[in-house]
């Protein structure tokens, strides 16, 4: 892709759809370079569609000059997905930001792909439903990039990830062709193999327009505690525990002393001495039934060496702790100003194996490793802190998660639990999916698009 043709397709867009719809000026485009890896790529321009219609326009006026599209959510992402690594135009959902219906009765929301997570939240929360997948970013990350990354969040141990509410994908082709859904909005047992495609798709087979979501009903009780151990593995010992224990709870998330100490400058919590470790646990339910689901899960804890136990008893306190679990990866830039952030995930039983190495490596490699994540679904982010000007840190940063991923996979783990693969996993996607794994996958991304226009140089690589 030259310059020059770049400069042509930018120009036929601008005619087309009026000048406000691209951007070319170097500090916009500086904005859309990266994601939260801070890993940075200039795109030629940026360009702003407000309909499904305008999407088509862009696409298939860059596909026919050979320029690369980059779909855009809040650029969020963990992995670098969303990165223009070949330049091409980024194409942001930012004004596609209707939520086009919400049926209570059939519980069922219709939103384009540009609405943010927490902004569904809210709305359905007027009519006493929840949309169930809670990513820590729902307040800045769109649906369109978490049904492309099927997102999970804390909610997931009890109500499962994106994908198990998506009812319908509306997408635009390399070519800026339309593909509507099978029957959306219809039964959770809908045939619609494109839908599942599409779901973790992570922005390389189409541009998603509108999606049709799955709500649930709010749960009449929530009870939140916050569970404090002396160390790293004796948490991450208890998480199995407490769900051999006969209740589900809705969250069990780990945040080790790292973290803590990071998240002590956001919020006024008080940390008990000798506290290594805490766990935030939430049960939810009917009345009454969360409240005995918590009692049984107590028990559990006083029995699997807790130190101490906070219970929110409002819902402010609630909130809080949920504000402060939030909070996390942003108060992380305290310590150093780059991570590297991986969302390994092994089977329940093998956390503190998991938790042994993180620790083990850490103080192999000399590094700050703050780890944190949905523990009950076996899902830890793995914080590897680094100053990426020290280039000796940053061999021995890239050397640790390269050993963090060899351990996964011997724990029957995977190296992704939730954000995906991106540019910053690709070199280990082979020792996950094995050589048969990776050119399947290939022939799935030819078959969308053969000309490799959509998001190139991403997971599904062309071989
Ligand atoms: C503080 C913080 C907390 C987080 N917590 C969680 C968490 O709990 N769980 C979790 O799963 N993730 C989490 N993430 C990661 C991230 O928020 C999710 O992956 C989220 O789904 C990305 O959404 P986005 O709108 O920002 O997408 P982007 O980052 O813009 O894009 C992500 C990918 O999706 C593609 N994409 C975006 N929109 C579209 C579209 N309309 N059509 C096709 N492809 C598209 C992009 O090309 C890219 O490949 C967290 C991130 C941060 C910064």
């Amino acid at each position: 892709m030259s310059d020059k043709t770049a400069t042509k397709a930018i120009g036929a867009i601008a005619a087309k759809l009026g000048s406000d719809r691209v951007e070319t000026a170097r500090e916009i485009l500086t904005c859309y370079a990266f994601d939260a890896t801070n890993i940075k790529s200039l795109p030629f321009a940026v360009t702003f569609p407000r309909s499904m219609e305008e999407v088509r326009s862009i696409v298939s006026l860059c596909s026919e000059s050979g320029v690369h599209v980059i779909p855009r959510g809040a650029g969020t992402g963990f992995v670098g997905g969303t990165v223009p690594v070949t330049g091409g135009v980024v194409v942001s959902m930012e004004r596609l930001g209707k939520i086009l219906d919400i049926d209570a009765s059939q519980r069922v929301a219709v939103v384009e792909s540009g609405v943010v997570n927490g902004m569904l939240q809210r709305e359905a929360a007027k009519h006493g439903l929840m949309f169930p997948p809670d990513p820590s970013s729902l307040e800045v990350s769109t649906l369109g990039g978490n049904v492309a990354q099927d997102a999970g969040g804390p909610r997931a141990l009890k109500y499962g990830v994106t994908r198990d509410y998506v009812l319908g994908i509306e997408f635009v082709t390399w070519e800026g062709r339309l593909v509507e859904p099978v029957c959306p909005g219809v039964g959770s047992r809908r045939w619609d193999p494109l839908d599942s495609l599409l779901t973790s798709s992570e922005g390389t087979l189409g541009l998603i327009t509108k999606i049709w979501l799955r709500l649930l009903f709010v749960p009449k009780e929530l009870v939140t505690v916050l569970a404090f151990f002396g160390t790293t593995v004796a948490a991450a010992g208890a998480v199995s525990r407490v769900l051999d224990c006969g209740v589900l709870p809705a969250a069990v998330e780990l945040i080790d002393s790292v973290a803590m100490d990071c998240i002590k400058a956001f919020v006024d919590v008080n940390i008990p001495s000798g506290a290594g470790c805490s766990l935030l646990i939430e049960t939810d339910g009917r009345e009454g039934e969360a409240r005995e689901s918590m009692a049984v899960v107590r028990k559990v804890l006083d029995g699997a060496g807790v130190i101490d136990v906070r219970v929110a008893e409002s819902q402010a306190q609630r909130e809080e702790l949920w504000r402060m679990r939030r909070s996390i990866s942003p108060s992380l830039a305290r310590i150093a100003p780059s991570k590297i952030n991986e969302d390994v995930c092994v089977p329940r039983s093998k956390l503190p194996d998991l938790v042994e190495e993180v620790n083990k490596l850490g103080r192999k490699y000399r590094l700050r490793v703050p780890t944190f994540g949905h523990a009950g679904d076996g899902n830890l982010h793995v914080n590897v802190m680094l100053d990426r000007r020290d280039k000796d840190e940053v061999r021995r940063a890239e050397a640790m998660v390269g050993e963090l991923f060899e351990a996964t996979l011997r724990l029957d783990g995977t190296i992704s639990g939730e954000h995906g693969i991106g540019i910053t996993k690709l070199e280990y996607l082979p020792r996950q999916l094995g050589p048969a794994g990776v050119v399947f996958q290939s022939r799935i991304k030819r078959a969308f698009d053969p000309g490799g226009t959509v998001n190139p140089g991403k997971v599904i690589v062309q071989s």
